[in-house]
């Protein structure tokens, strides 16, 4: 036979589509071209299957070797291509036999022809198993390929190895991928807990009702107030994935090359992108339209600290995700969504010098500093920001009471199970945490006693509150109620919520 055909597949954004790998020895001058859209480094791939196949014992065949990866539309990056094509070489030159049933294959090749592994397998093998695709791929992926449940996947340590798996030889049982339990959550390292913060109480509880009710929050203070500290505590207050939501999220971690760990699979993902960190690596693009930041915290936190300090074009673009739950990536050839549905917690200091309104350092700065550092961050940014609280040091006496054992940690009620059933109310009652909830059904389930209302025309009267200003308070409201178990949004609710969105200082 002079043609093989092997299936594999390429990765754009989190689509897989299936690629052909057609291979044709023919007669002619020696030659070994790759046609169909490859990156520069599959057509690389050429030196490293013919190193591969001579050092594994194979041969090279004479003749003239084209490579056409199908469809040609698809744009095609990584080494992952090398495994198919070597097989290719082998059965079009009659060396191996077209395997019986439809396999996929992946893996970079060594030149000496050992498989190395290559990113985004986990998705691949979603697909392939839902297509009914046997697998083969190489032996250092098996863990991810395993977390996937595939019911037929091998995984190959060498080239030698792969071969022989097709050619159906018995060590075969060795190199089987079993399906691993995913869900189990022994052995993790336990996340930070918010009991072990000392004081900090107003900051404790905005963690609380931001956890309950979807909402973006942003801490300001002096430097060593323990903001990101408290923010690392986010996480721990909200519900374990779904096993939908956890395949989701692997398979976003799995595309950017990230270790999935069966251990932490329902856990939520906590970004925390340094501010020096590139548009393209928080957003996401590329020419295979990779995940940033935002996405790899899909369904978790995403914490940006010093957020003055970030590019201006990326604050702007967490505009969309914090709308809609996505980001738009659009390319020369193609625009794909990727998911981006994060809670945003942002921390700033107050000033350049990072000591306005201190109690124990003088700030440095003077009134036109202080407003340009304010500047960088827009209003419509800001708007978006659901929780804004001030995290002042703790004073000496804090530190002390609680160095000799006080503080009402002890006798606080779970945190974990209060924002549990304040969720659970509110998507029970409408569907979605109030933070997602559109003005309409905001509308709905906020129901406003008269003095209520009172008190809601008054503070945005005095705040000059937008049109999302307001929607973004009773949100808040709402939140608040169902901490507190209550059907009407009461007073007190909404003046908890009235302080959690003060203008900054
Ligand atoms: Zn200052």
């Amino acid at each position: 036979m002079s043609l093989a055909r092997i299936l594999s597949r390429t990765q754009l954004g989190l689509e897989a589509p299936l690629v052909q790998v057609e291979l044709h020895v023919g007669p002619g001058l020696p030659g070994f071209t790759i046609v169909g859209l490859p990156a520069p480094v599959v057509r690389e791939s050429r030196e490293r299957v013919r190193a591969a196949l001579l050092n594994s014992g194979y041969q090279f065949p004479a003749g003239r070797i084209t490579v056409n990866l199908a469809p040609v539309e698809l744009s095609k990056q990584g080494g992952r291509f090398d495994l198919p094509i070597a097989l290719g070489v082998l059965i079009a030159s009659g060396q191996l036999c077209t395997p019986q049933r439809a396999f996929e294959c992946y893996g970079e090749l060594g030149l000496a022809g050992e498989l190395r592994p290559v990113s985004g397998l986990f998705l691949a093998a979603l697909h392939a198993g839902q297509d009914g695709h046997a697998l083969l791929v190489p032996a250092a992926n098996a863990g991810e390929v395993a977390l996937s449940a595939h019911a037929a996947a091998w995984g190959a340590a060498t080239l030698r190895e792969a071969v022989s798996l097709l050619a159906g030889q018995p060590a075969d049982a060795a190199m089987r991928v079993l399906p691993s339990g995913n869900g189990a959550l022994g052995g993790a390292p336990t996340p930070p807990a918010l009991a072990d913060v000392v004081g900090q109480w107003q900051a404790k509880r905005a963690l609380i009702i931001a956890a309950a009710g979807g909402h973006s929050l942003l801490m300001v203070g002096p430097p060593g107030s323990g903001k990101s500290m408290l923010a690392a505590r986010l996480p721990a207050l909200l519900p374990p994935l779904s096993q939908a939501e956890a395949l989701e999220v692997a398979g976003i971690a799995s595309v950017s090359g990230l270790q999935l760990d069966a251990r932490c699979w329902t856990r939520r993902p906590f970004r925390a992108p340094h501010h020096t960190a590139s548009a393209h690596a928080i957003v996401g693009g590329g020419p295979l339209i990779h995940p940033g930041e935002i996405s790899l915290a899909h369904r978790g936190v995403l914490f940006l600290d010093e957020l003055p300090e970030f590019d201006r074009r990326v604050l702007e673009s967490l505009r969309e995700p914090l709308e809609t739950g996505s980001i738009t990536i659009a390319r020369a050839r193609s625009r794909l969504a990727l998911p981006a549905q994060f809670q945003l917690v942002a921390a700033m200091n107050p000033c350049a010098c990072g000591y306005l309104g201190d109690s124990i350092q003088a700030c440095r700065c003077t009134p036109a500093g202080i407003e340009r550092y304010r500047q960088r961050l827009s209003g419509p940014l800001l708007d978006r920001v659901d929780i804004r609280i001030d995290v002042p040091r703790l004073a000496v006496g804090e530190l002390l009471h609680a160095a000799v054992g006080g503080g009402a940690a002890a006798r606080e009620a779970d945190p974990g199970a209060q924002v549990q059933a304040a969720r659970e109310r509110r998507l029970k009652a409408s569907g979605e945490l109030s933070a997602r909830l559109s003005a309409p059904q905001l509308r709905q389930c906020c129901a406003l006693s008269a003095v209520s209302e009172r008190l809601l025309r008054r503070s945005c009267q005095q705040l000059g509150l937008s049109g999302r200003g307001v929607h973004r308070l009773l949100a808040l409201g709402r939140t608040i109620a169902d901490l507190a178990g209550s059907e009407p949004i009461e007073p007190p609710h909404l003046a908890e919520a009235i302080q959690l969105r003060r203008p900054l200082l």
